[in-house]
């Protein structure tokens, strides 16, 4: 058996243990120990370890005792009424926190070869010590004061040298390891989550989590709420209707000429000037893979695709799409048309060559960190357009003819896979699929 082809951000190895995400005592054991790591957020910017210079050296991830001030009173998970109090046992109150900021429980990182140990069972060991690895967790402190942040980054351990710091993500987590950057995505798609979820979609009331961050249900529906004359909430009545987590699914393609020799790249107008980038486009409901990418090559390029054909997926955490890689065969000959959905700004087909020059240029798969803080602005409607072409300090000259995505991106992977033929038009070689 070929084995799949991991991603950057993918292959996150935590045993989620699922089952124990609703074991209030599991949860509070664990959440204290000495082993636990954090992956702790500012308004979705996580905090990373940089050189004093400001390069970013990795994720940073620490232990309980910093934050402690930031997790609010005893007891974290399976909270009652009032304050440091702990629920009745019920339902609804498994592993939840009905004040405090939230927190996500990650997964345990295990061991290499230890079998995964506590049952649905689990009862109090002490401690949380037949736990076996590192749980991990995540909180976004975003909305703590200015002189607490301050105080926590001081008190965050570092090297030598290096300082902690909340940094722009996008273009900062090709700095993580591989390990780190991949729950790095589970981390940063759940903590938005919840932060964006406060209120129930049904009734509009107040909601809570569950579950340690992983379910979000109707205040009205708490043992203890007092509803008055309050129409009772609807989720409260047939199927529980709980909020869970979000995954979007996107489509992204490297659509190839029948030949197997030229790309179809396109520019997004929100892009920065000169890069380019496979076509995608959210997958909708009712809808395959294969029929997603063939209507957003139409959309935004206004041509006919076939044989799309899947390679790997990749989750990217801004803020929770799963990017769905897939190759797809296109006649070139077709007239190239962006007036339909009018998203690019230029789209074309490259030939291996081009492509090829590009990537060996060191420049030619780069995106900067103010380039991707614009492409925030941009997105997020504080800006209206990319800038022009970055200053450099290299002559026009010995600049790349465009810039293509790294191969941190999906994007890249499906780029330079094709330009390292390891695929073609009419078969994908990889073994990896
Ligand atoms: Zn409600």
């Amino acid at each position: 058996m070929a084995e799949n082809y991991v991603n950057f951000l993918a292959g996150n190895p935590l045993n989620r243990l699922s089952w124990l995400r609703s074991k209030t005592k599991f949860l509070e054991d664990i959440i204290e120990s000495n082993k636990t790591q954090w992956i702790v957020f500012k308004n979705g910017y996580p905090l990373a370890t940089t050189s004093a210079e400001g390069q970013v050296k990795g994720l940073a991830s620490i232990g309980t005792s910093p934050l402690v001030n930031f997790l609010g009173p005893k007891p974290f998970f399976g909270q009652g009424q009032t304050e440091g109090q702990s629920g009745p046992e019920h339902k609804l109150l498994e592993g939840a926190r009905i004040r405090g900021r939230r927190l996500v429980f990650l997964g345990v990182h295990e061991p290499e070869g230890s079998a995964a140990l506590p049952s649905h069972e689990f009862i109090n060991p002490e401690n949380g010590s037949d736990i076996q690895g590192q749980p991990w967790f995540s909180i976004d402190i975003g909305d703590a004061p200015e002189d607490e942040l301050e105080r926590f980054l001081e008190s965050v351990p570092v090297a030598a040298g290096e300082k902690a710091t909340f940094v722009e993500p996008r273009g900062a987590h090709g700095s993580f390891s591989p390990l780190h950057a991949s729950i790095f995505a589970e981390a940063r798609s759940m903590v938005d989550w919840n932060n964006r979820n406060k209120f129930c979609p049904a009734c509009g009331s107040p909601n809570f989590a569950m579950w340690a961050g992983w379910k979000l249900t109707c205040s009205t529906l708490l043992p203890w709420a007092d509803n008055g004359s309050k129409a009772p909430c609807p989720s409260g009545t047939g199927l529980q209707n709980f909020a869970h987590p979000r995954t979007d699914p996107v489509v992204i393609m490297a659509v190839l000429d029948q030949t197997g020799e030229k790309i179809l790249l396109g520019r997004n107008k929100r892009f920065p000037n000169g890069f380019v980038s496979c076509l995608a486009g959210f997958l909708e409901p009712g809808e395959t893979i294969e029929k997603a990418v063939q209507r957003e090559i139409w959309e935004e390029a206004g041509i006919r695709v076939s044989d799309v054909k899947y390679h790997s997926a990749q989750p990217w955490p801004y803020p929770a799409n799963l990017m769905l890689g897939c190759y797809a065969t296109a006649d070139a000959s077709q007239t190239i048309r962006l007036d339909l959905d009018n998203e690019l700004a230029e789209a074309r087909f490259y030939t291996k060559d081009e492509v090829r020059a590009v990537l060996a240029h060191r420049d030619g798969a780069v995106l900067r960190r103010n380039e991707y803080k614009r492409l925030e602005e941009v997105e997020s409607g504080k800006a209206l357009a990319p800038e022009g072409e970055p200053a450099s300090t290299v002559s026009a000259l010995d600049r790349p003819s465009f810039r293509v995505p790294p191969i941190s991106a999906v994007a890249g992977v499906l780029i330079t896979e094709w330009v390292n033929g390891r695929i073609t038009n009419v078969a994908i070689k990889s073994s990896n699929l």
